[in-house]
């Protein structure tokens, strides 16, 4: 079975499909300051790749994987003094996840997955906070890998681990391999690196990016950025969303 967009179904075909054998894959992504080099959509592209090269290993083992359009907005308090950043409300999100579960739930559809690039930590806790209900209701699985946490972040790059992971080498590799055209490269390769660990900036309290040390919006090494690691970044967080799907599935629920 070809991965399939759900967008462009008819009810009719959804109403054909083995819903119980069918995967809905949600990309989550932001409208985001992604340093002066990156557009403000890269973690809907991330979101987007990731959906995608995980709903074709999917695929391949025989599951009916369905794309749903991509959630663009999301809570963003460290990046939203900067143009063009456009944050939501935590509760806005969690509601938003609810209620696609709870309809998903009503057209039978047995599980959810959840690809999300977007790493503010109000984000990550509104989808938790969501995933969590969504839980507890249990007319829906989900499937959901944070990749900040265990079993998933040690299998990222050294930079992501490092926690300087926003528009540095990690990220602008990965537009690189799926946008080049929207890179902004001759002033990406002048930018200096910074070392500064957004992770060690959320745990001293730290609330936005100036604070913790990147006034323009990236942290890590976007000049060592390069297509190749875009390419295999996007097929290992492929890999962690179907890993993540065998595991919910395997996962007995009550
Ligand atoms: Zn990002």
């Amino acid at each position: 079975m070809p991965v399939r967009e759900l967008a462009q179904l008819t009810w009719q075909e959804v109403g054909a499909t083995d819903r119980e054998r069918a995967a809905a894959i949600l990309p989550i992504g932001a409208l985001e300051a992604h340093g002066p080099h990156l557009p403000l959509a890269t973690d809907v592209l991330i979101a987007e790749a990731m959906a995608r090269a995980g709903a074709e290993k999917l695929s391949t083992r025989g599951m009916d994987a369905l794309l749903l359009p991509t959630l663009a907005y999301a809570p963003a308090p460290f990046a939203a003094d900067f143009p063009g950043t456009l944050s939501l409300e935590a509760a806005a999100l969690t509601t938003q996840l609810v209620s696609i579960a709870d309809s998903l739930a009503r057209h039978d559809f047995d599980l959810l997955a959840i690809a999300n690039a977007h790493l503010d930590p109000a984000h990550l806790a509104a989808i938790q906070a969501a995933v969590t209900e969504i839980r507890q209701a249990g007319r829906v699985r989900v499937a959901y890998p944070d990749v900040t946490q265990r079993p998933w972040a040690p299998r990222l790059t050294a930079e992501f681990r490092s926690g300087a992971c926003h528009a540095g080498r990690y990220e602008t590799s990965i537009i690189m391999a799926l946008r080049p055209e929207w890179v902004h490269e001759t002033l990406r390769v002048t930018l200096p690196p910074n070392a500064r660990s957004l992770s060690a900036a959320i745990a001293a309290g730290q609330k936005s990016f100036v604070e913790a040390g990147g006034p323009r919006a990236y942290f890590g090494s976007p000049g060592e950025a390069t297509t190749d690691e875009g390419r295999s970044t996007i097929a290992l967080l492929g890999t962690i969303l179907e890993e993540a799907v065998m595991l919910e599935l395997a996962r007995s629920v009550g």
